[in-house]
């Protein structure tokens, strides 16, 4: 089969021909329809990710149809549409069976922990426990992006920090995460308010449901923050910030413009361990939160807002491309101010 493929970190990864992956005995292979360009990709791809053993294909956000079923599946069949999350659990340790499978002590991520769905079949383990049923006439990037981008920022603002509706929230870094922050918040009636130094990132906030945005170019971070505030009832913050970009001096920004008892879910990986304001923190009493992906079965919630229409996804979709056309995108993650909206892989 065909896969975008690297032996070494950093090099331009190649489109070239593979063997095919291995069926385990409770995993599925899946035909890969569709699958999104995450910044973890590029993450990984750099070797900022110690689970990825070379020569390696990465992708990890899909959607696609089974293509074999290994004998201990159950629930699942040769011909079904499914995504899942870029977090596969075991269904079978401590944390799978307090519900918590996407912090699975023996988690399988595709792209990473094996060889992921950059690839014309992508090998899925623990079928039962891990994959979603997809309707057959949802978009294939509204479908591909809930394995990632949508179901971490879901979790980080439903399940991690509690965001009700009529809050005020900020998202700060408005890449594809951050844009879908944007687009969930406003789906659950929250107030957004969006912060990026790039103005076509911010105008996609609004397109997708921002409220207010703070354009951050140029200025010092304790302006930044004041004109967060500024934007909320009375000044005195935000209930809910979310850090989508990974940045020290981002970090901070989130975490000062929240109000008493507001909560932060940082969501942005950092290559090295930021400092952070826990005098604030201690201050005001703020809750910080990580979300690293969302169980198989806390999806139906999402789904629904997804299939009535709520959600949109593939409104964020600001860029459809081919497998050949993959690794030059992947490497083009390298130099920032990349066109704003999600960049999707779609397969024949
Ligand atoms: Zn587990
Ligand atoms: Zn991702």
């Amino acid at each position: 089969m065909q896969a975008v493929y690297f032996e070494e970190f950093g090099v331009l990864p190649v489109l070239r021909e593979v063997p095919e992956p291995r069926l385990s005995a409770a995993g599925v292979i899946v035909r890969v329809e569709a699958t999104g360009l995450c910044r973890s990709d590029w993450h990984g791809w750099q070797g900022h990710d110690t689970d990825i053993a070379l020569p390696h294909v990465p992708g990890h956000e899909l959607v696609g149809v089974i293509d074999a079923v290994g004998p201990l599946v159950r629930r699942f069949r040769v011909g079904q549409r499914v995504t899942v999350p870029f977090v596969c659990a075991c269904g079978d340790c401590p944390e799978c069976d307090a519900g918590n499978g996407q912090v699975c002590r023996n988690q399988t991520q595709p792209g990473f922990t094996h060889w992921g769905s950059y690839a014309q079949r992508v090998a899925l383990h623990n079928a039962d426990v891990n994959l979603i049923a997809i309707p057959g006439d949802l978009d294939a990037g509204a479908a591909a992006l809930l394995g990632c981008r949508f179901a971490t920022s879901y979790r980080g603002l439903v399940h991690q920090a509690g965001l009700q509706s009529g809050e005020t929230l900020v998202v700060v870094g408005c890449g594809g995460v951050g844009l879908s922050a944007v687009m969930i918040g406003q789906a659950l009636g929250a107030t957004v308010i969006a912060v990026d130094i790039s103005t076509d990132a911010l105008d996609a906030a609004t397109r997708v449901g921002a409220a207010h945005v703070v354009n951050s170019s140029g200025l010092g971070d304790a302006d930044v923050v004041q004109r967060i505030r500024a934007l909320t009832p009375d000044g005195s913050g935000a209930q809910v910030s979310l850090e989508a970009l990974g940045r020290e001096h981002t970090v901070a920004i989130g975490i000062r413009s929240l109000a008493t008892r507001g909560r932060h879910v940082q969501i942005g990986l950092l290559a090295d361990d930021p400092r952070m304001p826990l005098g604030t923190v201690i201050a005001r009493e703020l809750t910080v939160l990580g979300s690293h992906g969302m169980p198989a079965h806390d999806y139906p919630a999402l789904l629904e807002l997804v299939v009535s229409g709520r959600l949109r996804p593939h409104d964020l979709i600001s860029r459809r491309i081919t497998l050949a056309e993959a690794p030059a995108a992947l490497a083009a993650l390298s130099t920032p101010g990349a066109p704003a909206g999600v960049t999707l892989i779609e397969l024949d």
